[in-house]
């Protein structure tokens, strides 16, 4: 069904043409119906689906024109990057309308969100910290409002925004359109759904625990001692044009980084403890390409849409295996395609079958051929020795936007194929030297074993980020 046959007005087919999409997603198909209706949802679905249209095109169709009052619709963001990406996706969607969003979160000054809600605005994308500031000064009332929408619900409960999520629904008016949407529906997430909603429709969309078809992943079991090693070598040997890290914590995204840096790659760090300008530096070069790869912790890229993130790479085992789906979701979004890798140490096989439990299937462990898996770790602090000397790495060169960064030397672990079309044809690929660790792995039983279905929506990067 087309987005004309939906129910929305011209003026928003017409934002979504431009924004060059042409079918509904399945979230998009289900949700859409149900909140022009005015009813309560429920929307579990992983990120990368299409779910902020979800919510944003029926919302603004229920808001018709600007009105000047208080806001009318409040989004509730569990970080400041993705409060800002949904606002860029309200505007963006909202081109041919007079509707006003704004928004507002932390780690900026006060003044200029402060003006912008005493301007008036229709809908505030906010989160929680900074919202309950507002609130509490008073210079924003929540007593018009119509549609509440909390968004990534088990990332903000995990996050421990819990009480001010309670306190915020307590300043809403009680007769209002509420929506849900989180990546899983645990039970604290119910409890708090049969407080804050009536009669919720459910959608449910893909499987949670499912990773996107047009990711192709693969463990990488390594010594502790020679983890970083082998990051590098995986970069070296792999045809990557943006690649995410992911470490456990903020501290060893910061060490990563400074370690990659002095092996020549042009490198940028997304972690809680950085600046907002220094976020939004490193977001807005790792876009555009100015750095190749970005070290990030799960909390900071959570829902991160960056279009063309071609390898992801998991220096740290997610603590959670429902991070794995995050993280290695962060790539082959939309229509693209692409690859994870996860470094693995031997005390780790817990963590692999909790991963493996988890989205139903086998992971194929790999060794990276030509690696060194039984050097000399490099010299603790203070020896004398020889250490590894990165810096002779020849500078890393930039490969232009939009090509299909191949799979290095290396082997495609088995699972995904490649949709037809578009990409680089697995054939031509160069010859593999990745060998599979362990003999006899099992084809992946469960959602990832086919070929993808064919996709009817296309990896399209935003529009804009910046703000207008
Ligand atoms: P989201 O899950 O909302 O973060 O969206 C993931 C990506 O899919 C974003 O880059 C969107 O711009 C894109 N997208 C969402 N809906 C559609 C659609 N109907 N057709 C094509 N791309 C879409």
């Amino acid at each position: 069904m087309p987005f004309t046959k939906l129910g929305l007005p011209p003026t928003l087919v017409n934002g979504v043409k431009a924004m060059g999409y042409v079918d509904p997603t399945p979230i998009q198909l289900r949700a859409i119906p149900v909140v022009l209706g005015g009813g309560d949802l429920i929307g579990s679905a992983q990120t990368g689906t299409g779910k902020t249209a979800a919510f944003a095109l029926p919302v603004l169709a229920r808001l018709g024109k600007h009105e000047a009052r208080g806001p009318r619709v409040l989004v509730l963001e569990p970080t400041r990057e993705l409060a800002a990406q949904v606002e860029t996706a309200f505007r963006d969607f909202g081109r041919f309308t007079d509707i006003r969003a704004t928004v507002v979160h932390g780690g900026v000054g006060y003044g200029r969100q402060r003006s912008e809600i005493q301007a008036g605005t229709d809908i505030v994308i906010a989160t929680p910290g900074r919202l309950m500031d507002f609130l509490n000064e008073g210079t924003l009332r929540l007593d018009g409002l119509q549609i509440l929408i909390l968004d990534e619900v088990d990332r903000m409960l995990d996050m421990g925004f819990v009480k001010d999520v309670k306190k915020i629904i307590g300043h809403c008016p009680k007769a209002r359109q509420t929506l849900f949407f989180s990546a899983t529906i645990p039970p604290e997430i119910d409890a708090i759904a049969s407080f804050a909603l009536r009669n919720p429709t459910r959608v449910e969309i893909g499987v949670s625990r499912t990773v996107n078809k047009s990711v192709t992943h693969a463990f990488y079991p390594v010594g502790t001692a020679l983890k970083f090693e082998l990051l590098v070598a995986l970069l070296e040997k792999t045809d990557f044009h943006s690649c995410l890290v992911f470490s456990r914590t903020k501290h060893g995204a910061d060490k990563i980084a400074r370690k990659l840096k002095a092996a020549n790659h042009s490198v940028a760090v997304l972690h809680a403890n950085r600046s907002q300008s220094q976020r939004v530096e490193a977001l807005e070069g790792f876009k555009s390409g100015k750095y190749e790869v970005m070290v990030a912790t799960d909390i900071a890229a959570r829902g991160i849409d960056v279009a063309g993130v071609s390898h992801v790479i998991n220096y740290d085992i997610p603590a959670n295996p429902e991070d794995y789906v995050h993280r290695i979701g962060r790539t082959g979004r939309a229509l693209a395609v692409g690859d994870a890798f996860t470094l693995t140490t031997p005390e780790q096989a817990d963590d692999i079958r909790a991963i493996e439990r988890f989205i139903g299937q086998k992971v194929p462990q790999l060794k990276l051929e030509g690696f060194n898996y039984n050097a000399q770790p490099p010299r603790p602090m203070g020896f004398q020795g020889a250490a590894p000397d990165y810096s002779q790495r020849p500078a890393p060169q930039h490969r232009p936007q939009g090509q299909r960064p191949a799979f290095g030397q290396g082997q495609r672990p088995a699972q995904a194929q490649r949709p037809a079309g578009a990409h680089a044809p697995q054939q031509s690929r160069p010859a593999p030297s990745h060998s599979p660790q362990q003999s006899g792995q099992p084809a992946a039983p469960g959602g990832n074993t086919g070929q993808p279905a064919p996709r009817k929506f296309g990896g399209l990067s935003r529009g804009t980020w910046n703000r207008r």
